[in-house]
């Protein structure tokens, strides 16, 4: 327990740097995401905003304040990370058709728990340090109705089941094998998650030095968090992960709590975050941010605003990544990062974007 108390990481820092530092050397191995998903219409385009010191804004659709100056964007889907691109296809086709924001970042997640290329959510997510494969989730609607799931194994779609939590259960969150047998009793297949590669990422873990010291070269691709407004204009979102690789077992992050991984208040916004969940968590992160905008920042403004805030609250930022991700009921929208490197995919009618996020400093 005393390890992860008062910000002090030092007792993992064997894990931490190697899980923190590879999610940003992995982007040139990613396949490259078509840019037909949307028909026709459909655009993809990579903006390079220039790099945003703290406190600046430097792309022009980040400028928006929530005024009533602007046309409300919606529906509107966006989605941590470059695996947002394929997920925000998912949630589109929910989003297009009428269809709830509930659904689309349901939907849309799911996408990327399938994707047994991704190392950091879902099938093929790299396990704890015994080797097993745990995952974390939370959704949340626009009435402020939460289901969670943590630490759960060998359920393909956690987030269908944190879903069944909200909607089937009085509870908000369950976990291990509550979470398992709830899951099965509702009708989820068992289906062993640890895939030929990640066994082999996690043997290689074990046997290597990299357990005494920084490992760069992991295939991560982080959390996946998606927030959506539909066409009535209700906002849901999702949040969906196989955590810190080689973790303790038992751990959780931030991505299953509502308030730190996820929160969604239909009067303001809804946030989303990523990357080391210890930090996020002691600033209740995603919550922060929406209370940021209640109190008038625009997404952006209170995206840098929590970022500010963890740096503030953390002596040792070495390797101390985290990046969130916000928007209001304007369909504005906001991103931020301690460190360089974050991204997140934005889909509306018009366009279905990678947008690199502004940060604090590079590594
Ligand atoms: N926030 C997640 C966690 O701490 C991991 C990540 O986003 O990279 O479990």
């Amino acid at each position: 327990m005393a390890i992860f108390q008062k910000g002090d990481f030092s007792g993992l820092l064997v894990i931490q740097i190697p899980y923190i530092k590879s999610k940003f050397r992995t982007m040139s191995r990613r396949k490259f995401i078509k840019n037909s998903v949307l028909g026709a219409a459909g655009i993809m385009a990579l903006q390079t905003n220039a790099r945003c010191e703290s406190g600046e804004v430097k792309s022009k659709e980040l400028k928006g304040k929530g005024d009533g100056t602007r046309e409300v964007i919606k529906p509107i889907v966006i989605s941590t990370w470059r695996h947002g691109m394929e997920a925000n296809h998912g949630a589109w086709k929910v989003l297009k058709e009428g269809g709830n924001a509930l659904d689309a970042v349901e939907k849309g997640v799911m996408v990327t728990e399938s994707d047994a290329d991704n190392r950091s959510v879902g099938l093929g997510g790299l396990p704890d340090r015994d080797g097993i494969v745990t995952l974390d989730a939370c959704i949340m609607n626009h009435e402020q109705d939460c289901g969670a799931v943590g630490c759960i194994t060998d359920i393909e779609h956690p987030i269908s089941v944190a879903r069944k939590v909200m909607e089937d259960t009085p509870h908000v969150m369950l976990v291990g094998k509550g979470a398992y047998d709830f899951a099965r009793e509702k009708g989820f297949p068992h289906k062993n998650l640890l895939t030929p590669e990640a066994e082999a990422d996690w043997k290689k873990w074990k046997e290597s030095e990299s357990q005494k010291k920084p490992e760069i070269n992991h295939e991560n691709h982080d959390t996946i968090g998606m927030l959506a407004m539909d066409a009535n204009g209700n906002l849901s979102g999702s949040c969906t992960t196989s955590g810190w690789a080689f973790k303790l077992h038992g751990r959780l992050g931030d991505s299953p709590l509502i308030g730190a991984g996820l929160f969604v208040d239909n009067e303001v916004g809804a946030a989303c975050a990523t990357g080391l969940g210890e930090a996020v968590i002691r600033i209740a992160g995603s919550s922060t941010v929406v209370e940021l905008m209640r109190n008038g920042k625009s997404p952006q403004e209170a995206c840098e605003e929590a970022v500010r805030r963890i740096i503030a609250k953390h002596k040792n930022l070495e390797g101390l990544q985290v990046g969130f991700l916000a928007m209001n009921k304007k369909g504005e929208v906001g991103a931020y990062s301690v460190y360089e490197g974050f991204d997140y995919a934005k889909t509306t009618k018009d366009n279905h974007e990678l947008i690199k996020a502004g940060f604090d400093r590079k590594w």
